[in-house]
């Protein structure tokens, strides 16, 4: 089925939702942007569960376009899946769109039925933000779902938002 898409202009940590998806680096251990506002808001168990990644599967660091779930330990989001997008003029944009898909594969794979995700690579990383949704939308339109039922496109800013609206209205 096609998932409901709703776009809104929220800070993501406040969301009553199954999943958030976190804009990590490749470290996990928090940092600033959305990152450092869902590490604050889930409190400091957040940051043992991504040791604990970091230990047992991604020594490396977690690699760009992939995606790990852990608990949502404070927040109301029951898990946090946490992907690191592509840095602007340094890696392929073509790894936004697997941080969206690998995202949306891990919520199915947790029955999650909605999931909420930021503005990937547009803050810190530099993505333009006219460029990243039109790739976010290109994922979502393509995207069946088995148990996802609302996908929520949150943006921080009012700029943003209408910018996400102006696209996903043009079609
Ligand atoms: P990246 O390093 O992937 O660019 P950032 O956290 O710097 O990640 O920025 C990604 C987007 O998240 C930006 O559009 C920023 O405005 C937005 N953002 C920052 N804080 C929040 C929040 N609490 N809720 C939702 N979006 C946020």
């Amino acid at each position: 089925m096609k998932p409901q898409i709703r776009i809104i202009n929220a800070d993501i940590t406040t969301l009553s939702v199954e999943a958030i998806v976190n804009a990590a680096n490749p470290t996990l251990y928090g940092g600033g942007g959305v990152d450092g506002a869902i590490h604050d808001a889930a409190g400091p168990n957040l940051l043992h569960a991504c040791k604990n990644i970091r230990k047992s599967q991604y020594p490396q660091g977690l690699p760009t376009g992939q995606a790990v779930i852990t608990p949502g330990f404070n927040l109301s989001a029951k898990h946090i899946i946490h992907t690191v997008g592509p840095v602007y003029h340094k890696d392929d944009l073509a790894l936004l769109a697997d941080c969206y898909r690998n995202s949306l594969k891990l919520a199915e794979d947790h029955n999650c039925k909605s999931i909420a995700f930021p503005s990937i690579s547009t803050g810190a990383y530099g993505v333009p933000i006219t460029q990243a949704v039109k790739i976010v939308k290109k994922v979502i339109d393509s995207f069946e779902s088995q148990h996802i039922k609302e996908i929520i496109l949150v943006l921080h800013t009012v700029n943003d938002l209408e910018i996400y609206l102006q696209t996903f209205k043009d079609g």
